[in-house]
C-alpha cells in the first residue's frame, strides 16, 4: 500500500492543529506537512515544527520558483505547501498529514488525486466561537476575519469526502484515525490485488482439477 495525503480543513477554531498533532503522536505510519507562512509566529510555535514562517518577499520568491504543491491567501496571510516536504514524508512510506484550508484542498487534490479528504466541524457555533476566543491568539479584528473565512470554509463542506464532529477530542481522534485505517483497506489502495487474487482462483482451479474423474 502506498501512502497517501490526508487534508484535514474546518473553520478556525474547530480543531484540526489540535487532531493533527494528537493523530502523529499516535500513529507510527504518519508524518507532517510543515506548511510555509508570513504570518507572525504565536507564542510556542517554532520555526520548522509549527510553519516555515517566510517574509512575504520569500514566500513570493518560492512561489516563483515553483516550490508550493499549493498556496493560498487565508485570513490576509499567504500559505503554502512546499512539493519537498510532501515528497520527504511520502518518501518515508508515510502518510502526510495536512491541515490546509478549503482552497488548498482544492489544488492540492488535482496534484494528488490519492489524497483523503476530511471536514471538521465543531458541534455547535456557539462551541467554536469558545474555542477561538479561549485560545487567544487573535485581536479582535483577526478573530472577525476568521470569523468571515469561516462562513466561506462552511460552504465548503460537500467537497470532502469525510466529516468529522470534534466534539469530544478523543472521540474525533479516534474518528480520524478510523477513517485511515479503512482508506488503507480501500480495493484500490490494496498493491498486487490482482495478482494475490489471481494465485487464490489458480489453487482452487487446480483443487477443483485434481478432483474430476
Ligand atoms: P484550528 O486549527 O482548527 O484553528 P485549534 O486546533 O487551534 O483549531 O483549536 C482551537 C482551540 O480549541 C484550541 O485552544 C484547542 O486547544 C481547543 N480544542 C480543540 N479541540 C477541542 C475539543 N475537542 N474540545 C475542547 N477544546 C478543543
Ligand atoms: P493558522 O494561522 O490558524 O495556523 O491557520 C490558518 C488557516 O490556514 C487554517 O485554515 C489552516 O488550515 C490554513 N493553512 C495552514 N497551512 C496551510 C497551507 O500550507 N496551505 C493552505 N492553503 N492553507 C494552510
Amino acid at each position: 500500500m502506498s501512502p497517501f495525503p490526508v487534508i484535514l480543513s474546518a473553520p478556525s477554531g474547530a480543531g484540526k492543529t489540535t487532531i493533527a498533532r494528537e493523530i502523529l503522536s499516535r500513529r507510527s505510519d504518519a508524518g507532517y506537512s510543515v506548511s510555509c507562512t508570513t504570518r507572525t509566529p504565536r507564542p510556542g510555535e517554532e520555526n520548522g515544527r509549527d510553519y516555515y514562517f517566510l517574509s512575504r518577499a520569500e514566500f513570493l520568491k518560492q512561489r516563483e520558483d515553483g516550490a508550493f504543491a499549493e498556496s493560498a491567501v487565508v485570513h490576509g496571510n499567504l500559505y503554502g505547501t512546499l512539493r519537498t516536504e510532501i515528497q520527504r514524508v511520502l518518501s518515508n512510506g508515510l502518510h502526510v498529514v495536512m491541515d490546509i484550508d478549503v482552497q488548498g484542498a482544492h489544488q492540492l487534490i488535482r496534484v494528488f488525486p490519492q489524497a483523503v479528504t476530511v471536514f471538521v466541524l465543531p458541534p455547535t457555533g456557539e462551541v467554536l466561537l469558545e474555542r477561538l476566543k479561549g485560545r487567544n491568539t487573535e485581536s479582535s479584528e483577526q478573530l472577525v476575519a476568521r470569523l468571515q473565512s469561516a462562513l466561506q470554509e462552511l460552504q465548503a463542506v460537500d467537497e470532502y469526502e469525510y466529516v468529522v464532529v470534534n466534539d469530544d477530542l478523543e472521540l474525533a481522534v479516534n474518528r480520524v484515525n478510523a477513517i485511515i485505517d479503512a482508506e488503507v483497506l480501500s480495493r484500490d489502495r490494496v498493491a498486487g490485488l490482482r495478482s494475490q487474487v489471481t494465485l487464490l482462483i489458480d489453487r482452487l482451479e487446480r483443487e477443483i482439477e485434481s478432483h474430476q474423474p
